[in-house]
Order: C-alpha cells, then sequence, then structure tokens
C-alpha cells in the first residue's frame, strides 16, 4: 500500500513500519532476516531499508529482493547527495520492476571529501519532484522536530520541509527524539506552516549508552534531565541499560498513542528484541 493510503486508512490499528540499515558484512545478511522475522509478527505496514550517502547502495537491492522474500514491503531509502538524474531514474526503474510502491527521499549528509561527488541534486526536496516526474512512488521525506543540524532555526527549516512536501512528499519521518513535547510542538509547527501530511515519530529503542552518545553527536537530540540521570545510573550495564531502555520506550509510545498518535516507525538498529518488547507491552 501507498503511503498516501496507509496513514489515511481510518482503521484503529497502528501503523508499525521497522527500519534497518544494510549489514555492512554480508554473513550478516542472514541474522537481519531472523531478526525481521520476528518483527513480522506485528504486521508492518513495511520495513524501511537505509541507504548510505554518496551513492553507496552497499548490495541494498539484494536485501529489497530478499525481504520482500520473506513476505514484507519495502520502503528503501534513497540520497541523492551524489547522483545523477540517470542512476535515479535506473534506480527507480529497478524499484519498480520489484513493485515497490514507496521511497524516502533524502539528500543525506554531505560528504567531507566531495571528490567524486558532483550530483544533480543540492536539496531533497529537487530529489522528491524529479521522482515525482518519473514515478508513481509515494515519496516520504525526513523531519527533524529539533531542527536539521545545519538549519539555522526551526521555523527556516520547517519551511524547507514545506518545500519538500509541496513538491510532493506524502509523509514526514521524524528524526528519533527522547523529550515527546518537542515532537508535539513541532507537529503544531508543522500544521501551522501550512503542511498536511503524516509526521510519524521515529523511536530509537536506546540499546546502549555507546549508541546514545553516537546519535547526540550526529543530530540535535536533546537528552531530558530524567533520562540523563538514568543512563549515568546504569552506565555500567548494559542489560540494565537494555531494560530501562525497554520501559523507557513503552512510556514513550505510550504516551504517544494516548496523544492520538497513529502510527510509530522504529530505529530497529537490526535488532527486534527492545522493539518487539516495546510494541507487545502497548
Ligand atoms: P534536506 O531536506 O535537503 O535538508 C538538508 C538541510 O538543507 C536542512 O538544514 C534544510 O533546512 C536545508 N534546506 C533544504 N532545502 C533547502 C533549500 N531549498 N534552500 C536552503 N536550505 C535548504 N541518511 C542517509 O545517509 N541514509 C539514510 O538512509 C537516511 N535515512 C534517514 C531517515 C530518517 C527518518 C531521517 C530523519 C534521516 C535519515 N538520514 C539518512 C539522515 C539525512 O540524510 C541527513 O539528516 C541529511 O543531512 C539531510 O537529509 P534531508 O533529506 O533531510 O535533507
Amino acid at each position: 500500500m501507498k503511503l498516501s493510503s496507509i496513514y489515511s486508512d481510518k482503521n484503529s490499528r497502528l501503523k508499525i513500519s521497522f527500519e534497518v540499515f544494510p549489514p555492512k558484512d554480508k554473513n550478516n545478511y542472514k541474522k537481519l532476516y531472523e531478526e525481521l522475522s520476528v518483527l513480522k509478527h506485528f504486521k508492518p505496514e513495511f520495513v524501511s531499508l537505509t541507504w548510505g550517502a554518496g551513492g553507496n547502495d552497499n548490495n541494498s537491492t539484494e536485501l529489497i529482493k530478499n525481504i520482500i522474500a520473506l513476505g514484507l514491503n519495502v520502503m528503501p531509502h534513497f540520497t541523492c547527495v551524489c547522483s545523477s538524474k540517470d542512476f535515479v531514474k535506473e534506480h527507480i526503474k529497478y524499484l519498480e520492476e520489484y513493485n515497490i510502491q514507496n521511497i524516502l527521499a533524502l539528500r543525506g549528509d554531505i560528504p567531507e571529501n566531495r571528490i567524486n561527488c558532483c550530483g544533480d541534486f543540492k536539496y531533497a526536496n529537487g530529489l522528491v519532484r524529479f521522482i515525482k516526474s518519473i514515478s508513481d512512488l509515494s515519496i516520504g521525506v525526513a523531519g527533524y522536530p529539533e531542527g536539521h543540524i545545519e538549519a539555522n532555526s526551526l521555523d527556516e527549516d520547517i519551511k524547507n520541509l514545506k518545500r519538500k512536501v509541496d513538491s510532493g512528499a506524502d509523509a514526514i519521518f521524524t528524526q528519533l527524539f527522547f523529550d515527546n513535547d518537542l515532537y508535539f510542538k513541532y507537529v503544531d509547527k508543522v500544521h501551522k506552516a501550512d503542511i498536511n501530511v503524516p509526521v510519524i515519530p521515529g523511536i530509537m529503542p536506546i540499546l546502549s549508552i555507546k549508541q546514545i552518545e553516537k546519535m547526540t553527536n550526529l543530530a540535535r537530540i536533546t537528552i531530558p534531565e530524567y533520562l540523563a540521570d538514568k543512563l549515568d545510573k546504569y552506565k555500567n550495564s548494559n542489560d540494565d541499560i537494555q531494560k530501562f531502555g525497554i520501559e523507557f520506550g513503552i512510556n514513550q509510545c505510550k504516551n504517544l498513542l494516548s496523544e492520538g498518535v497513529t502510527g510509530l516507525h522504529f530505529f530497529t538498529l537490526n535488532k527486534s528484541n527492545s522493539t518487539k518488547e516495546i510494541l507487545e507491552n502497548l
């Protein structure tokens, strides 16, 4: 089903999706399929598969084929930062051959070393417009409740988000966040900016301190005081961090659902356990 239909479907079922990334080592593909087989029981609308910035697809075409063979729909990501229009056309043709209905259109992070990186697109909105002009794919885009790291302000970032939606995007998938109030305020601002597509919250189960440090170094993500204290308390035990992460995730999702959220997009980090525990307790 297309994004445009999934989130406008008025049945009361929670719309769940799972994000995974292509393992660097092909030997880990089997493990990924096993984790997805566990998550399949939650009847996700789709599995989204990340794409390396700089045109590095890391064999995602093989993964797409195999995830479909598991009986799951796939929403591939695509970053345009170093891509030509011809390359995008070729890739979209491939996706259509596999009856893919949705794509997450991104600019991607600009590589430090720009040699071998001269793409036809400056920002994601150009990619959205181009995909719309050559295909019937339904298009998702990224949104940042705390503002994208390069943006001078959240308002400026939301103006740019509007360009993506006006170019044809059907849904917004957010960066992860740990403070739901920031998400609610963001959705408010997005609606006030006359952006009228669903804003699906991105949920990342807390698996380790290292993971949190990595994410908060890469993006603007606030760690509320309560969370910082707990992470500090459990910092010497990965088991305790994971247990706490599940409890935190359950409370975070319950609160989102109580405020009327109808879709959750989980950044699984290719591990099923915490996401499964969270979903079983909603
Ligand atoms: P854009 O929407 O193009 O925005 C980039 C910056 O430019 C923003 O600061 C924006 O405000 C500004 N901007 C946009 N348009 C204009 C304009 N017309 N004029 C001036 N400024 C403008 N990265 C990957 O490499 N692979 C992935 O698979 C991947 N998946 C992701 C999934 C989700 C749900 C999210 C939230 C992020 C994902 N990312 C991924 C990260 C993303 O690629 C980076 O955050 C990247 O830096 C920005 O991509 P974008 O599509 O949001 O860019």
